[in-house]
């Protein structure tokens, strides 16, 4: 999975010019975060680091990590495990270790569908091998399964609920057609919702099982021309995946909120809220058309029509089938690798990264892209280190496992240390998928947008801009397609950002955002991609459409550390506080406009956010002209990066959103389709009409934001050389 798949990419402003208009004044040539000195050491740093990345290297190294099918749990994905270990030790990292979490395991043994009426087809539930394709001729390679499904066999009605959301069951029963005790065939569906959302709808129905096929009107011909000739999806592609319910809790379904360390406790599986209560399973189109093109019943609505040569029917009693899924559900280990360079001066001041290994397949774009960059990244660090440039702060990398069943290495290991993490980190910079196109998307918190913008400015794109007049290029492209949300075209003018701020579910950066407290930063780059979680998705599709040159894998190496680096390196870190009080503002805005609040008053948190965002501009104010001094005594300066860490843990709520407690950050979260929800606990409240939970949860974040308002006001004094109480920081 990865960030991009969490909802529907939405652009939003930020308070980036007011914060530009401050800092122009002082040091025009100083990176955020540091003084003119070590800027210009900075800059000698990044130029170095830069050099050493290679698209030779990024494509050797992806070739290592899609030669064989790598699932989590699997022999090879474990082997690639040692592999990045002993390349880390290679390539200079410190302390390198393997951390084993002992998980509830989801293989399948065996799976088995059978139309038995009105006519019999045997689903093939298999990829077709391509002549030009050796990698898809390996028998490694699995039949069709979705992590998470439960064992069972049935023999029941087949019938087409489309996309498989709530609304769709109600238009079946407004046309008399209940799925109690059926089958129900639905379609992965644009605008994406996860599948684990359509699963659980499908359980909440009734249905006895749930099938979900690829549309070729969503990823295959009626896209563009498909696998082997283009980068859609062919008849025969499977879109693997997990139906985890870990919108409710992510991680080991047994070991909700704790590390399944081993030998930890495990509650029984029955009483895990993540774990699904129904059978599933993924089909290619060419096994889904024999069921859709015999079903009766009522002519399906207009946009449930799909892209196969005929008219689609809702189904009644005529489609029968026979389904029979077994799966292995012993506990197994998953491995995640950790590796750090330590910092000079700062050692217990981090900035973590990760990408994920394990694949459902090869891995070609998600998530061996990805890995391969971090490859190149670590090598890239390495090199520094052996010419003696230690970062200031450590960095600490990791090769996360079972992020595709349901993020659950980096839950385990978040988990496992979440206490230290919150005194130690200073953000995590996730990279799932890094190359599927030449389309930059970047994600953060609002607080680090300016930081994440002004490093693109420094980077070169393949198309020879740099890389933020490529983003800002292919932003104003996919507005004008239409893309992009609403929020984006209510722009003003100089002032938009082109940071996606609305931080959903989907990939690694979930514990550490919304269980841990940490800022969070993600990376990918963007293109037609249709193989997604199948065979297909391997070495040659990347070598003939995703980035051939590997310029954009290389990219990404590339800025993925200097984002680190300018993290561990900054004197003063660079986070704009203003920028977010105005982002905060916005999730307001959107969450009243048009609704009947009932007397709910959103005005004492209007209020709170006009505090917060003045005290962070007299906070970018301080900083950048203490920065422009260069004189930073090293105790204020502790303080003060301690201080501004401290704000993202302030948007935690220690019981959580109302009905998930896992999930405790009160600005970000994601509804049950992955999709990005701001403001969690109070919107979903409004939604609920649940005006008791909307009033506490909005004196929630209106304590929140006071809270933080006074921190920076204490923060800004401190730059001032006024007495602080430190009482006050620490709550
Ligand atoms: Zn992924």
């Amino acid at each position: 999975m990865n960030l991009l798949r969490s909802g529907t990419v939405a652009i939003t402003l930020s308070a980036f010019f007011s914060f530009c208009v401050v800092s122009a004044a002082h040091a025009q040539t100083s990176i955020l975060g540091f003084t003119p000195l070590s800027s210009a050491r900075q800059s000698q740093i990044e130029t170095k680091f830069k050099s050493i990345p290679s698209p030779e290297e990024e494509r050797r190294q992806h070739r290592i990590f899609t030669a064989e099918p790598h699932v989590a749990g699997s022999k090879r994905n474990n082997e690639l495990a040692d592999y990045i270990a002993i390349e880390w030790r290679k390539q200079g990292l410190d302390e390198v270790v393997i951390r084993r979490y002992d998980v509830y395991g989801t293989n399948p043994k065996s799976a088995s569908l059978e139309m038995i009426a009105p006519v019999r087809y045997q689903a093939t539930l298999r990829e077709a091998a391509l002549d030009s394709d050796s990698d898809s001729n390996n028998p490694a390679i699995s039949g069709a399964w979705l992590g998470m499904s439960i064992s069972g066999e049935v023999t029941a009605p087949v019938i087409y609920a489309h996309s498989g959301n709530p609304e769709d069951y109600a238009l079946l029963r407004k046309n008399g057609i209940s799925v109690k005790g059926k089958i129900a065939l639905v379609r992965y569906s644009n605008p994406y919702s996860y599948r684990g959302f359509k699963a659980l709808t499908a359980q909440r129905e009734g249905a006895t099982a749930m099938l979900v096929y690829s549309d070729p009107q969503e990823d295959g011909y009626k896209k563009g021309t498909v696998v082997p000739d283009g980068p859609w999806g062919p008849e025969y592609h499977i879109q693997r995946g997990a139906i985890t319910y870990d919108f409710m809790v992510p991680g080991d379904p047994q070991t909700p909120g704790w590390a399944s360390v081993p030998g930890a406790n495990r509650i029984p599986i029955e009483d895990a809220v993540s774990a699904p209560k129904i059978m599933a399973l993924p089909l290619s189109w060419h096994d889904a058309k024999p069921f859709l093109e015999n079903m009766d019943g009522p002519v399906a609505p207009k946009d449930w029509q799909g892209g196969l040569p005929f008219e689609y029917h809702l189904g009644g009693d005529r489609v029968k089938a026979h389904l029979k899924i077994e799966m292995d559900n012993g506990l197994q280990p998953y491995y995640v690798v950790e590796g750090r360079i330590r910092g000079s001066e700062l050692p217990d001041e981090w900035v973590v990264m990760g990408n994920h290994r394990d694949a459902w397949v090869f891995g070609g774009v998600d998530p061996s892209s990805g890995t391969a960059s971090m490859m190149e990244l670590t090598r890239a660090l390495g090199e520094l280190k052996k010419q003696g440039i230690r970062p200031r702060r450590t960095l600490v990398v990791c090769s996360w496992d079972g992020e595709e069943v349901g993020l659950t290495g980096s839950t385990e290991w978040g988990e496992q240390f979440t206490d230290e993490l919150r005194q130690k980190a200073v953000a995590y910079i996730n990279v799932d998928s890094s190359a599927s196109g030449p389309d930059f998307t970047g994600q953060a918190v609002a607080s680090l947008a300016p930081m994440l913008e002004e490093t693109t400015r420094s980077l070169n794109d393949p198309s020879g801009r740099t890389l933020y007049d490529a983003w800002k290029a292919s932003v104003e492209r996919k507005k004008k397609e239409g893309n992009a949300s609403a929020q984006f075209n209510r722009s003003g003018a100089a002032n938009q950002s082109l940071t996606d701020t609305r931080i959903g579910s989907g990939s690694d950066h979930t514990v550490f955002l919304n269980f841990i407290g940490m800022p969070v930063l993600g990376f990918e780059f963007d293109g037609d991609y249709g193989v997604y979680h199948s065979a297909y998705d391997d070495f040659l599709w990347m070598n003939h459409f995703g980035d051939p040159g590997y310029k954009y894998h290389m990219l990404m190496s590339q800025l993925w550390g200097v984002t680190a680096l300018r993290l561990a390196n900054a004197d003063l870190l660079p986070f704009d506080f203003a920028s977010y009080a105005t982002n905060i503002r916005q999730f307001v805005d959107e969450l009243a406009k048009g609704k009947d609040l009932n007397q709910l008053d959103l005005n004492p948190i209007r209020k709170e956010i006009d505090s917060f965002e003045a005290a962070g501009k007299v906070m970018n104010e301080s900083l950048n002209r203490k920065l422009a001094s260069g004189q930073i005594d090293p105790k204020l300066a502790s303080s003060l990066n301690h201080g501004m860490m401290q704000v993202e843990r302030n948007w935690l709520n220690p019981d959580g959103i109302p009905g998930r407690p896992w999930f405790k950050h009160i600005l970000y979260g994601a509804r049950f389709t992955y999709a990005h929800l701001e403001l969690p606990g109070l919107t979903e409240a409004v939604e609920k009409q649940d005006w008791p939970t909307a009033k506490q949860q909005a004196e929630i974040l209106e304590h929140a934001l006071e809270k933080n308002a006074h921190l920076l006001n204490e923060l800004s004094q401190r730059l001032k050389g006024q007495p602080f109480s430190a009482s006050q920081l620490l709550n």
